[in-house]
């Protein structure tokens, strides 16, 4: 049986993406770069910060120039972060070079989230994409695809398209409409961010800054920009929330750095706190249907992997549409991104307790894991996950082990990584003020 002939005001794409963040957006240059007909779908008029990435890791700038996406990045500011300079007690320690040890490396990448997201979007649209910027869209599955009404201050119209793509972040509709569902891993720790103006630390390095129970990142951007992330205990995360949040976060960001470097420093943006947590789906594909980027299942935001797995879905499915028959791509495109996404939310387990706890059994497990750094630098290959990506490696109980090195001769078996303790205190879900709590809870 044939589907029904499309209504007279329709179109007939390749493929519908609904979102017009990053991911969607930069998956529908890259297709139409490819020669598909593509339609992309945006609900916001106006982008504000909803702290989001901006930072990305090197692997994923090695998948930005495969998509050959780096000039528009370069044309949104970005700047190269060649170095990575960790700081204890306020004091730097010689930066570290990436091509040190990866010498292909093209280092990392900050950006800015909101104007990216605007050039892409542009971008798309001169490039032939169909975007509808504002829209809605209700999609409904046919017998070979999906028929999309598309609601605009244009009027409305009916998308037809072989394959749909949910791009439409954490709180994914189009998910829900494949009838998936989303599940948020245990919550061991929170990380809070904030846009800031006026931080005096040079531009080519990412700033890591420890503290007791937690640390700092930095990463500057253009027009005296940057963005500042504090990952801490739950309990401190809810102190720092209140009317005078943002000064105490930016004077807590500030003291982990040298004197001087947050003097001038005032806030450019809301502050929000989010779980350190894993936002995991059930289902990353339906029938000619799939879900990139967050939509698909989001990794823990400390992490920072967010927009270099985005980009590395937009390299699987441009390669899986170009290659196979597209009722075959979502299944296709599920079975692998399953299998690298594991490795980053294992990961992301893994290094959890690392970062925020504190007493002599985390200790005793940190000098045990530095013995096991110098037998094996790369511990299996996931202390190059930020350099090379998750391509290649594998999460079991043998990596795990190793990880921790318990593999060692004499090793303790510490039972890491626990799931997190019951805690008495008012789970963070939001900040207080309006602006921070829309920015954190979408
Ligand atoms: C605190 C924090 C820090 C982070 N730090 C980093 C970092 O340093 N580096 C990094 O790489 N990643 C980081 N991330 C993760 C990164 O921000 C995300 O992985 C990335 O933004 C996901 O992009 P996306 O396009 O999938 O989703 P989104 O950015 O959420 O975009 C979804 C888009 O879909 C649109 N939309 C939603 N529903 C509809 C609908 N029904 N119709 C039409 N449009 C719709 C939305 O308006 C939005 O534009 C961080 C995340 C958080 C929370």
């Amino acid at each position: 049986m044939s589907s029904p002939t499309p209504p007279v005001n329709s179109l007939t794409v390749d493929v519908a993406i609904i979102g017009g963040g990053i991911a969607g957006s930069s998956l529908s240059l890259v297709l139409r770069r490819a020669g598909l007909e593509v339609a992309l779908i945006e609900r916001e008029r106006t982008f504000r910060d909803r702290i989001r990435g901006e930072a990305i890791h090197p692997w994923g700038t090695k998948e930005v120039h495969m998509m050959g996406l780096r000039p528009l990045l370069d044309e949104a500011g970005a700047i190269s972060l060649p170095l990575w300079t960790r700081y204890r007690d306020a004091e730097a320690s010689t930066p570290y070079a990436w091509t040190d040890d990866f010498p292909d490396s093209l280092g990392g990448i900050s950006v800015n989230h909101l104007r990216l997201q605007q050039v892409l979007l542009q971008e798309a649209r001169d490039e032939g994409v169909r975007v509808f910027w504002p829209a809605s869209a209700s999609p409904m599955k046919v017998q070979d695809g999906w028929d999309t009404t598309v609601s605009s201050t244009g009027g409305e119209k009916r998308l037809r398209a072989r394959l749909l793509v949910g791009a439409d972040g954490q709180r994914s509709a189009t998910r829900t409409l494949i009838g998936g569902n989303v599940k948020r891993d245990p919550v061991h720790h929170h990380i809070g961010g904030m846009l800031v103006r006026g931080v005096d630390l040079p531009a080519n390095s990412a700033h890591q800054a420890h503290h007791v129970a937690g640390f700092g990142l930095v990463y500057l951007q253009r027009d005296s920009l940057a963005r500042a992330y504090y990952i801490c205990p739950t309990e401190e995360a809810a102190e720092l929330q209140g009317p005078s949040g943002t000064e105490a976060f930016i004077a807590r960001v500030g003291a982990l750095y040298p004197d001087g470097a947050f003097a001038q420093a005032e806030p450019a943006g809301p502050l929000g706190f989010f779980p350190n947590a894993d936002l995991v789906s059930d289902r990353m594909a339906g029938r000619h249907a799939v879900l990139i980027g967050d939509a698909a299942s989001a990794n823990d935001p400390c992490q920072g992997h967010g927009l270099s797995l985005v980009f590395r879905d937009i390299r699987l499915l441009r390669d899986l549409v170009l290659d196979a028959d597209i009722a075959d791509v979502p299944e296709r495109f599920a079975s692998a991104r399953k299998e690298y996404y594991a490795v980053l939310r294992e990961h992301a387990r893994w290094a959890a307790p690392l970062a925020t706890e504190t007493g002599e059994e985390i200790e005793a497990l940190r000098a045990q894991i530095e013995r096991a750094r110098e037998a094996d630098p790369s511990a299996g290959g996931f202390a190059n996950l930020f350099a090379t990506g998750p391509d290649g490696l594998h999460v079991d109980e043998a990596a795990r082990a190793h990880f921790y090195g318990e593999d060692l001769p004499g090793a303790t078996v510490f039972g890491y990584p626990q799931p997190a303790p019951e805690r008495r205190t008012r789970p963070v879900e939001g900040p207080t003020n309006t602006s921070t709590m829309r920015a954190a809870n979408e």
